[in-house]
């Protein structure tokens, strides 16, 4: 798979503003942010898009969910709410070819998005 520049905030080659991580998982703030929190969730393992991940992958996929979870917990707007998105493909938005799960809060959300 081609290097991405979430490679490089992976191996700390750009900077990021990391809001959580663990073994599996890190979480940075968006650079263009969407609303007043957006903060991108990424495995440490590199899958290019939701098309590729494997059913082995499962457990990875969700950590990303329970990653978003617990920050929106820790942070205060579970409550309120919140918003999870991953992009896929060109139809679905994605430019980033390392799944990343959006989480967007601060604001209340519009639906359908755009
Ligand atoms: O879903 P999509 O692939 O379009 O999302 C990629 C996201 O990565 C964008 O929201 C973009 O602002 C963000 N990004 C970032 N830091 C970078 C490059 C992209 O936060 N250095």
């Amino acid at each position: 798979m081609p290097d991405t520049i979430f490679d490089k905030i992976l191996r700390r080659e750009i900077p990021a503003r990391v809001a959580y991580e663990d073994e599996h998982v890190l979480a940075f703030h968006d650079v263009n942010p969407q609303a007043p929190v957006h903060v991108l969730f990424i495995p440490k393992t590199p899958i290019a898009t939701l098309n590729d991940v494997q059913p082995g992958q499962a457990e990875l996929v969700g950590r990303l969910v329970l990653a978003a979870a617990a920050f929106a917990k820790r942070e205060g707007f579970a409550e309120a709410g919140y918003r999870t998105v991953f992009n896929c493909n060109q139809d679905g938005g994605q430019s980033v070819y390392h799944i990343h799960l959006h989480l967007l809060a601060g604001r209340r959300m519009a639906w359908p998005p755009g």
